[in-house]
């Protein structure tokens, strides 16, 4: 039985990772695809998987797992010929996390601060100190309390920030106000001065931040989005942006990846842009968490980091 490496990405990429897991589990015997050679795919076990082509993992009678390198899962669902019943894990890997709660605090200090506009003053030599509000009145606002969201908020609650987060069912976060459903989102958008997005993107959340959700958000709020461009209507942020609703975007992914270099938000006053960097999955931890679930599999154990498909995340 073997193991398949899949993705779309550079040789020395794959290499890296291929060595990597290699290290943690030098018995295996590991194949490398695209494209999977006919004669091997009845050998694949286990898919490891880094946003394959859509079709890549038809025809692979054996396969018992697929594991997912990455932690959004919602390109690799868009693939219909996805095999049903094979388990699907994403990745969980504690670095991304830790990763993910830096962007979050370097956002949400930076705008608390004023420090993005302290910035574009240095361009203008523009000497005005900004006000200085206590983090503990500053109110921010996470969506998704999962892997991300949920250290995301829990860091914030530990640097003094007034936090509170949402999510599908009820949760409970200590130090976290922690709010559900439609009247619990009006609640948290009303109050909050910067809104955090980590939800996975589902049929639920596509567009999630649309006009109406603009309207909904305190005045002169900002957003920072983590999670998915697809979550925002680009067109709406605009005009929440140039309209006066919004103070200020900071956005680490896009609806196009890369952002076209004549995009409007690139140059938006603003706006910062980052290129989906906000957290990266870290090979080193990744190849353990792989590896764990491997082993899980084998030993007949319960798998980790389990993808509900029908619910989209
Ligand atoms: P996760 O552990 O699956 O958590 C998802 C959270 O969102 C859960 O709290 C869930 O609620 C909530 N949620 C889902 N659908 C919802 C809905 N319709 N309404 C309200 N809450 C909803 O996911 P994660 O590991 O934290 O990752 C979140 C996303 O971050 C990923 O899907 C990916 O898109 C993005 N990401 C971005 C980067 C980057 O570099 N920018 C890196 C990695 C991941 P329940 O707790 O009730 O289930």
């Amino acid at each position: 039985m073997s193991l398949l490496l899949l993705g779309r990405w550079l040789p020395a990429e794959r290499d890296h990772w291929l060595h990597l897991l290699q290290s943690v589990m030098p018995d295996e015997q590991w194949l490398l695809a695209p494209p999977v050679n006919p004669a091997e795919a009845t050998e694949v076990e286990v898919a490891v998987v880094a946003n394959p082509e859509p079709g890549s993992l038809a025809g692979l009678p054996k396969l018992r797992l697929i594991q997912s390198l990455w932690a959004g899962v919602d390109r690799l669902l868009q693939d219909l010929t996805l095999p049903p019943d094979v388990p699907l894990a994403r990745m969980v890997d504690p670095a991304m996390n830790e990763s993910m709660a830096h962007t979050a605090l370097w956002a949400v200090l930076s705008l608390h601060r004023g420090f993005f506009e302290l910035q574009a003053q240095q361009g203008r030599a523009e000497w005005k100190a900004p006000q200085q509000p206590r983090a503990s009145e500053w109110r921010v606002l996470v969506l998704g309390l999962g892997e991300l969201g949920g250290r995301v908020a829990q860091s914030l609650a530990a640097q003094g920030y007034a936090v509170s987060g949402w999510s599908r069912r009820p949760a409970v976060l200590a130090g976290v106000h922690t709010l559900h459903g439609e009247a619990g989102l009006a609640e948290g958008l009303a109050q909050a001065d910067t809104v955090v997005n980590l939800l996975p993107l589902t049929e639920q959340t596509r567009d999630f931040f649309d006009a109406p959700r603009f309207e909904a958000m305190k005045p002169g709020a900002s957003l920072v989005n983590l999670a998915r461009g697809a979550h925002v209507l680009e067109v709406d942020l605009l005009a929440a942006l140039d309209g006066g609703r919004l103070s200020r975007a900071v956005l680490d992914v896009f609806r196009q990846e890369p952002l076209p270099v004549d995009h409007p938000f690139w140059r938006h006053p603003r706006i910062t842009v980052l290129p989906h960097c906000a957290a990266q999955t870290d090979p080193r931890s990744a190849a353990a968490v792989v590896r764990a679930n491997v082993l899980a599999l084998r030993a007949g154990q319960p798998l980790q980091h389990l993808v509900q498909r029908h619910q989209g995340y």
